[in-house]
This record gives C-alpha cells, structure tokens and sequence, in this order.
C-alpha cells in the first residue's frame, strides 16, 4: 500500500477522533473496533450451500413449517388457516431466478407460495403449510405450492428435483400426501399449477417440461429411506 492510498484513511479517523493529534497507532486499533459489529451480523446470512446455517435447523420449527430448510415468514399475502384439507404439493415456475422473499413480502405483490427452490436447492418456507398461500386461487384451501427457480422453457436442475422431492417426503410424512403423481385438482399428490385451469387462475404454469419432472421428482421421494412403503401402505390423512 502506498503513503498516498493510506493517507485518506488517516484523515476519516482524524475526523472521527476530533483532533489533528490523533497517532497512526490508535488508527490502528480503532479501526477493528469500528468495523468488527458491523460486519458480524452479515455473515451467517451468507448461505450458498445446500444445507442452511446450524441455528435454522437446528431449531425445531413452529407447526406447519418444514425443518432443516431456511425459513423466511412473509408478513403479508397470505391467509391465516382456512385450510379445507391436504390433497398434496403443486409446482410452479418462477419465470425469474433469485429468492422471492422480497417480492411476497411487498404489499403490492398480492400474492405468494409456501415453499420456494432455487436452481442449486436451496428451500425457502415463506408460509405455514397450515395456512394458505395465494398462489393458485380456488386451489388454495387444499393445496401447498411450491416455487421452483429459472423457466418454462428449462428442466429443473438435478439439485432441484431432489429439493422438491426432499419438501414433498416431508409432506407425505406430515399430512399423508400419496406418493403419487396427479392432473386433477379434485385427485392428490404432486400436480400442477395448470391442472386447475381456469379456477386456478389459467396458467400454462409449470410448463410441459417441468410437469413431466414430476415422475423424477416421486421416484426421488420413493428412493428416500426416511419413507415407509410407498404404495397403498403411504399414510392417508382424510381431507376435513
Ligand atoms: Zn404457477
């Protein structure tokens, strides 16, 4: 470092310090002081691996909400209970990249999904699965849905398919959802966005490259060890 990077720092801490007479040596030692609160709260934010940090899941979730995965409650766009049931899990397509936190956290946004996975597998819980996301209209009360990262036009990623199949295991073992796929709003299991047609909005939503993941996606959950016997032996909670 050169005398003349190192001179604007000397003035910040003069100012700082009040007086010309301030010694380099108490710059020194102030300057750790200053920086090291600022910059510790940011770093457990810092996730890029699969698994989130320690405290998330390590802490035993709130009713409804999935453990092990980063949970981020949204404030808004979203109904308390109202819940008419348990059919399964409903995916969808992102048409974007990135978490969605900020955009379902905007009032203006009017809506939201229970779960979102991005392209290298994270999960993201926005809302309680005992509540409703607004997500696919009339198919609201019934269904949780679940947002997956990039386009219609893209297969979900290898990372993703095991994400989604990780969040509908949970599923299965918490409200029974059949290890099975579906294209009926009145059937259960994993369906999708478009299978309400116009009752749930009338979007093409996931797409037909997303949608015919869905065997991946089950044959992903059938593989996990955590599962009991996957046919008619899968748990059946009846819808209230
Ligand atoms: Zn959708």
């Amino acid at each position: 470092m050169t005398p003349a990077h190192r001179r604007p720092t000397r003035r910040g801490v003069f100012v700082l310090g009040g007086g010309l007479f301030l010694a380099p040596v108490s710059a020194a030692i102030l300057l750790p002081e200053v920086r090291t609160p600022r910059e510790a709260p940011a770093a457990p934010e810092a996730h890029t691996a699969l698994r989130p940090r320690a405290a998330t899941a390590s802490a035993a979730p709130p009713p409804g909400w999935m453990p092990g995965i980063i949970r981020k409650p949204i404030g808004t766009n979203f109904s308390r209970g109202g819940r008419q049931g348990q059919r399964g899990l409903i995916l969808h397509v992102q048409e974007g990249e990135g978490s969605l936190f900020e955009r379902f956290s905007a009032p203006t946004t009017r809506s939201s999904a229970h779960f979102w996975v991005s392209q290298a597998g994270e999960i993201e819980q926005y809302v309680s699965v005992h509540d409703r996301s607004w997500t696919q209209r009339a198919g609201n009360v019934q269904w949780v849905s679940v947002e997956t990262s990039g386009f219609a036009g893209k297969p979900l990623t290898t990372a993703q398919v095991n994400a989604v199949a990780r969040v509908y295991v949970w599923g299965a073992h918490e409200h029974g959802w059949p290890l099975e796929v579906t294209d009926s709003p009145q059937g259960r299991g994993l369906g999708t966005h478009s299978m309400g047609e116009g009752a749930w909005g009338g979007h093409a939503c996931p797409g037909k490259i997303r949608s015919g993941q869905r065997e991946a996606i089950m044959r992903r959950v059938r593989q996990s060890s955590r599962l009991p016997s996957p046919s008619p032996a899968s748990p059946r909670v009846p819808l209230t």
